[in-house]
């Protein structure tokens, strides 16, 4: 591919910017000092160095956000704050997307890439990836709940669901609100909250805090991202 395309993708300057560093001759390709960013380098093994730095071409990119309430997920909406507005400019690229949904009042964790294949891979209903929300309920949850949700449950609609583990973390003094966290294997169409409407329950918050391998970090601020570690994306591969 070209160097100028090259640097371009690597965000180290806009074209023009690109240009100047050339003529500052401050860019070598294996060793050799380039004069035009025209010139065809092999991304896989050409050493690209800007300003003494080696860099290291990369074409996929992995976020983990921590969704806040009141934002779409969604790449772009003519009225709506996207999560993707959550970007700065230097981490936004056009393409990338959330992978998978939550509701614009649901937060917690969602997976920023544009890796299609991986989406896929974690969206795709004959996977069963595994998905874990933290919710409070209004309505006192008890263990016939528990069973209902482990049974598989049928929503008012007739999909018939997976089995789902509903765990009871605490009930409030008063016996009318609880907190649980649950886990189920699918994503259908505002499916946590349907669950507990099937029982004649709603939620009233709902924070998803895992998806598949990738857990939620407990010091990612709600509107904060960060990139994937590498330990983090090779599990979740
Ligand atoms: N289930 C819901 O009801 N809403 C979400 O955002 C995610 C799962």
């Amino acid at each position: 591919m070209r160097l100028d395309k090259y640097l371009a993708d690597l965000k180290i300057g806009t074209r023009s910017e690109i240009k100047k560093m050339i003529k500052q001759k401050r860019i070598t390709v294996n060793q050799e000092i380039v004069k035009n960013g025209k010139l065809q380098i092999d991304e896989t093994t050409a050493q690209v160095v800007v300003d003494g730095e080696m860099m290291q071409y990369q074409t996929m990119y992995y976020y983990i956000l921590n969704k806040p309430q009141g934002v779409l997920s969604a790449t772009n909406d003519a009225v709506q704050k996207t999560v993707l507005d959550l970007f700065s400019p230097a981490d936004y690229r056009d393409d990338l997307f959330p992978v998978g949904r939550l509701d614009k009042d649901t937060t917690g964790l969602l997976l920023i890439s544009n890796d299609g294949e991986l989406a896929h891979q974690l969206l795709s209903p004959k996977k069963h990836v595994a998905k874990t929300y933290r919710a409070e309920i209004a309505g006192f949850v008890t263990e016939a709940e528990v069973d209902k949700f482990a049974a598989g449950m049928t929503l008012k609609d007739g999909s018939e669901l997976k089995p789902a583990q509903l765990v009871i973390l605490k009930h409030d003094q008063a016996g009318n609100k609880s907190q649980i966290e649950v886990t189920i294997h699918e994503g259908k169409y505002h499916q946590i909250k349907r669950m507990f409407g099937a029982v004649g329950m709603k939620v009233e918050t709902l924070q998803r805090l895992t998806m598949g391998s990738l857990r939620l970090p407990k010091d990612l601020a709600l509107g904060k991202y960060r990139p994937l570690t590498s330990a983090e994306l090779q599990e979740l591969q």
